[in-house]
């Protein structure tokens, strides 16, 4: 076999190459999985109750950026959806992120104004000019007795390493509130694919000059297949061998329950930062709006990627691994004919839209130079 473009993953990542190159360029592409589906995590299915789930856990779509909900509204149509998030501490609910009401209800205040609000996280910040890991950055605005509440317990679960050990950007990812607003994100286009992001990759990849490959892993590839150029969303250490040693990733057991009522929880998610070996629950219906008699809800235990059938869910961010990846990419560098995309082969923490804009921009601005 004989094309232009060889594509490892079918996630967002590859999806959006392929569909470019296909479509813009008139390029004939294999896009390939080792899965038994395509939408990388962000894959959906309608579950034996009829209820559309997120198999590698709930993805909420939110993006400040107009290129990328332009470009995949070429695919989809949306509905609004503004997720809301609760943490239970101590058998009572807040909601996250900390905003008024959480302080209000949390430290038994009445506090009315944004000042006072500001004042509050004034009068708890640790004086930390310039945080360095993911605990003084939550310290240096929220002050200690708020990070012990809602962030120390859960960030260990979460990432099983010290949170002075990662990034300030893994804490840095959720705000803080001077009003009562209780949505998680604050994005300009907070929306959910009508139909799922399964059949919105459909549409992506449905194209003559695309073809799919499922069940097909890059490094048990026959060597009949020949191509110009090879797009790699994998994990970029795997690539090279493991040359300089695995970099550390952080994964997650999805544990599915179908309850026969029709709601299970306030809202999309509760966070349990303290409590239990799961860090939060979500239900789906709340998610994707369906109305059914029945509700589907999952929980999420991280562990290691040995303990979950070699799932590599989070890069985890720290100065070690940045330092690590830095080699890779160096080597990666170095290949004229391969590229490395996506929250795997950049070793980045993307969210949806990050990871979509990265391949739009690779497409525009890099791609030509390896042609
Ligand atoms: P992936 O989706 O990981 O796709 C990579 C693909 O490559 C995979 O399908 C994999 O099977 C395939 N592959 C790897 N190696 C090989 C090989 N050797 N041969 C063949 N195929 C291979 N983002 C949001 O914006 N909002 C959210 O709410 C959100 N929630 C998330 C929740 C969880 C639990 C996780 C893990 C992530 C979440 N994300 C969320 C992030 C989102 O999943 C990613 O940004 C996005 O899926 C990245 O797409 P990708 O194509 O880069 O990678
Ligand atoms: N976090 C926390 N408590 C919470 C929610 C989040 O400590 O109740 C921290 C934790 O370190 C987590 C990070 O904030 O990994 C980012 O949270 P987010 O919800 O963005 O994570 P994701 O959805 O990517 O798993």
């Amino acid at each position: 076999m004989q094309i232009d473009y060889l594509i490892v993953g079918a996630g967002f990542s590859g999806c959006v190459i392929a569909e470019r190159l296909a479509r813009e360029k008139s390029k004939s592409v294999l896009i390939i999985d080792k899965r038994s589906h395509i939408g990388g995590n962000a894959y959906d299915y309608y579950d034996e109750s009829g209820i559309l789930v997120h198999k590698y856990g709930p993805h909420i779509f939110h993006t400040n950026l107009n290129e990328v909900f332009e470009y995949l509204s070429q695919f989809t149509e949306w509905i609004p959806y503004e997720h809301r998030v609760r943490c239970m501490v101590e058998g009572k609910s807040y909601p996250f992120p900390i905003n008024r009401s959480t302080i209000n209800a949390l430290f038994g205040l009445k506090l009315e104004t944004e000042e006072e609000v500001e004042a509050f996280y004034a009068s708890q910040r640790e004086p930390i000019t310039n945080p360095t890991n993911a605990e003084e950055r939550v310290l240096a605005t929220l002050g200690r007795k708020l990070y012990e509440t809602f962030y120390e317990s859960y960030t260990k679960k979460q990432w099983g390493i010290d949170p002075k050990e990662l990034n300030a950007q893994v804490t840095a990812r959720i705000p803080y509130r001077l009003n009562n607003d209780d949505r998680y994100f604050q994005d300009r286009y907070q929306m959910m694919p009508k139909d799922g992001y399964t059949a919105m990759f459909k549409k992506m990849l449905d194209h003559p000059l695309i073809q799919v490959q499922l069940n097909c892993d890059y490094f048990q590839l026959p060597s009949s297949i020949s191509y110009k150029h090879l797009i790699y969303t994998g994990p970029i250490d795997q690539f090279f061998n493991y040359c300089y040693g695995p970099l550390p990733y952080r994964s997650v057991k999805f544990s599915l329950k179908t309850l026969d009522q029709d709601s299970a929880q306030e809202v999309g998610t509760v966070n349990f930062p303290n409590d239990h070996d799961y860090t939060r629950c979500t239900e789906f219906k709340k998610l994707t709006g369906q109305q059914t008699d029945k509700t589907t809800i999952a929980y999420e235990y991280p562990d290691t990627p040995e303990n979950c059938d070699n799932e590599l869910y989070y890069p985890i961010p720290t100065k070690n691994s940045d330092a690590l990846y830095k080699r890779y990419s160096l080597l990666a560098h170095q290949l004229k004919n391969v590229s490395f995309l996506g929250r795997l082969g950049d070793f980045k923490y993307y969210n949806m839209d990050h990871a979509v804009m990265r391949a739009l921009k690779f497409f525009k601005n890099e791609l030509s130079h390896h042609e």
